[in-house]
């Protein structure tokens, strides 16, 4: 997988969206669920999901949170999305809509 390259002007982006815009950082969330199972990381740097390994929380029929409200209460391993996640913990797979918006788009610092 080619590596996404670090751009000021994404993470400037995430963090305008995330401090202003919560609701539209919310609702870029496709609720896939693949960050709710157990994943790897490889030597390449590529996240590998393991679906045999779900959170005990996750609603496998919808992929939905089943103590979303609660979530960071209920479960010691749920941590909130937030732009330093996004951009620096490097366990979102690729599919992450996250990880599509702020680091596979082609973002330019000199744009
Ligand atoms: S507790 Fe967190 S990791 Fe578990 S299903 Fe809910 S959102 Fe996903
Ligand atoms: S992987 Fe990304 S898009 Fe999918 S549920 Fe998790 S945060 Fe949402």
């Amino acid at each position: 997988m080619e590596k996404p390259r670090f751009s000021m002007r994404a993470f400037a982006a995430a963090l305008e969206m995330y401090h202003v815009r919560p609701d539209d950082w919310e609702r870029l969330c496709q609720q896939c669920g693949r960050c709710c199972f157990e994943r790897a990381v490889t030597d390449e740097g590529d996240v590998v999901v393991n679906f045999a390994a779900p959170c005990e929380f996750l609603d496998l029929q919808t992929r939905l949170c089943s103590v979303y409200d609660d979530r960071f209460v209920q479960c010691a391993r749920c941590r909130k999305l937030t732009p330093s996640t996004v951009f620096f913990a490097h366990h979102l797979p690729k599919e992450c809509a996250y990880v599509q918006t702020f680091l596979n788009r082609s973002w330019r610092d000199d744009a």
